[in-house]
């Protein structure tokens, strides 16, 4: 407890995520302290998160996504709320913010301020962004518009712009009201945050579910009743939900003269402060450090917005609790499946500067033998140079957010690979297998570093194929080669691997196919035993290999 000498004017500006937190923390550190919350909207502390599955039906009951409420929050941590009260000017001189709300214009003097304001979804400026069938989902009041929008229309088809996870989950939440969804995304992949193979399984997840996807193409302008995009198609839409972003909510910020960074975000030292030692602000608007490489990003999610608004607090009544960034560890329910990363992406990493190994698992989630196991993708990035961590990502119907976490808990402790192979982790059969998919993505990295299985991603294969004097062996059994055959590469299965040496050029680079690179790997063994000097292993095999932009199999394994 921060004893203080006396009643210290605690504002914060914005009371869902970061706020809302804030107060609650300051509340319980400091008795004494006046704590009021301005919010523009008509709740306090609701849950964001929420939204798409009330739409979709998952959550039944309205109230519960109300996690507090003005009246609450003054019976159980006397925190003035005051709703529909929009913060309009900060006067850091005199420290005083002018609202206006309910009362009519108010000034709030302060001897601490929180903006925690977070931010507002990005409205392109396309024709026909404004009709009435044309949404957004940030608030309940936007949930409510759709929801009412839906009853009464009975729209059949419903185009969404935007890939991102809010996008993928109202694709669910439309679906589950039984309207027939098109989701269209600039990009050329589904949820850009991860690497291109998990966006393109994320996409055939989604279609094998019905909903149609539609990349590298977008929306050009909105019609009363379809969408016209960019490549001159047009598509039916009775409603449209634009999700293309989030833009932090800075008009104040600027307007007071608080340093943006070059993120677009506002910039805060290490305590959660701003240039203005009596101002702090948390949550989607700064811009803060990612954990990996230390760069200024602008992470949007609720779990960074509620650390920061609990440490800012600690920090506004003059506490010393630091804060350095946040990994951007996120998942995403879609359908029966999900999607989960942390970290950076090989294609971040890669810009990051890092020399990057990728290593893939794919793996059951728990041990084949017992019931119920379900296929589950798991792929790793590592610092070539220091064997450190530096991202993870997953998607199966299964287990995904646990390897997720493990990943997200190696990495904050800046964890090797070495490290990562001797995780001990739970196991019994019906919760995973003796080698955590963790443990052997890590076995495949130090196999690749050390250089006693060297491996190449299905993308670096490519290139050297189309370089020349690259040969791609495919050691798939007969089996798996006949269903989903791969043009102009020599097909042995493994296992004839030994009595076939002599038909296996020694004069090209070999690249070893495998259905999932694990008898890849102990093919590389017999080679090199047998004098092949020049021959690596494709990470991930098959199942990498099928996602990857370049690769053409004739039919599909599954
Ligand atoms: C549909 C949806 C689903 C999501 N799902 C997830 C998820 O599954 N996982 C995850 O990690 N994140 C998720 N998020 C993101 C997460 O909700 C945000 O990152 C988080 O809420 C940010 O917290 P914040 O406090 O910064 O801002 P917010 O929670 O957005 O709160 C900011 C508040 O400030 C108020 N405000 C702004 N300006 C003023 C002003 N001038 N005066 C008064 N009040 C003001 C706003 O009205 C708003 O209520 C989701 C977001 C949405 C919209």
């Amino acid at each position: 407890m921060i004893v203080t000498e006396h009643r210290k004017r605690m504002l914060i500006i914005g009371g869902v995520a970061a706020g809302a937190t804030a107060a609650a923390r300051l509340r319980r550190l400091d008795e004494s302290a006046e704590i009021t919350i301005l919010e523009k909207g008509p709740y306090v502390s609701f849950a964001n998160c929420g939204l798409p599955y009330f739409i979709g039906g998952e959550i039944t009951r309205r109230s519960s996504l109300l996690l507090q409420t003005k009246e609450g929050f003054f019976s159980r941590y006397r925190v003035d709320v005051k709703l529909n009260t929009e913060a309009v000017e900060i006067n850091r001189s005199a420290k005083i913010v002018t609202a206006r709300g309910p009362e009519g214009e108010t000034e709030i003097g302060y001897d601490k301020l929180l903006l925690a304001q977070g931010g507002a979804p990005v409205t392109p400026p396309l024709p026909g962004v404004d009709g009435k069938h044309v949404f957004r989902i940030w608030t309940i009041p936007d949930m409510d518009r759709i929801l009412s929008y839906i009853k009464e229309n009975k729209p059949s088809r419903a185009v969404i712009a935007g890939g991102g996870f809010i996008g993928l989950e109202m694709a669910e939440a439309l679906h589950a009201r039984g309207i027939r969804v098109t989701i269209v995304e600039l990009s050329p992949q589904v949820m850009i945050t991860m690497d291109p193979e998990f966006g393109a399984m994320i996409k055939d997840g989604l279609e094998s579910h019905g909903i149609e996807v539609r990349t590298g193409v977008g929306v050009k302008g909105i019609r009363h009743s379809s969408v016209e995009l960019t490549d001159g198609s047009s598509i039916e839409a009775g409603m449209v939900l634009l999700s293309v972003g989030v833009r932090p909510e800075l008009t104040l910020a600027k307007a007071a003269g608080l340093t943006i960074g070059g993120t677009g975000g506002l910039v805060v030292d290490g305590t959660m402060r701003t240039n203005d030692p009596d101002i702090y602000a948390a949550g989607d608007m700064i811009e803060i450090a990612h954990k990996v490489h230390g760069k200024k990003v602008r992470i949007p999610l609720a779990g960074p917005a509620n650390r920061q608004g609990r440490i800012a607090a600690t920090n506004m009544l003059g506490g010393r609790m630091p804060y350095d960034g946040a990994l951007g560890t996120s998942v995403v329910k879609l359908f029966d499946s999900t999607a989960a990363s942390t970290g950076l992406s090989e294609k971040g990493a890669r810009e990051a500067g890092f020399e990057v190994g990728v290593a893939y698992v794919f793996k059951d989630h728990h041990a084949t033998y017992y019931p119920g196991a379900t296929p589950l993708a798991l792929k790793i990035v590592y610092d070539k140079k220091s064997s450190r961590l530096l991202g993870g990502e997953a998607y199966g119907k299964n287990g995904a957010e646990k390897r997720i976490d493990v990943l997200a808990t190696a990495l904050h402790g800046k964890m090797t690979l070495n490290d990562l192979a001797e995780l001990d982790l739970a196991y019994a059969p019906p919760y995973n297998s003796a080698n955590d998919p963790v443990n052997l993505a890590a076995f495949v990295g130090l196999n690749n570093i050390s250089g006693y299985s060297p491996s190449k991603t299905p993308a670096e294969t490519l290139e050297e194929i189309h370089r020349g004097g690259a040969l791609a062996l495919d050691v798939r059994t007969f089996g798996e080669m006949s269903r989903a055959p791969l043009q102009d590469a020599l097909h042995i299965p493994a296992d004839e691997v030994r009595d076939r040496l002599d038909e296996i050029p020694k004069d090209k680079s070999l690249y070893i196919l495998s259905k999932d690179g694990f008898l890849g790997h102990t093919t590389l063994q017999i080679l090199k035993a047998n004098g092949w000097n020049r021959v690596f292993n494709i990470a991930g095999g098959y199942l990498a290999a099928r996602w990857t932009d370049g690769w053409c199999f004739h039919a599909s394994l599954d």
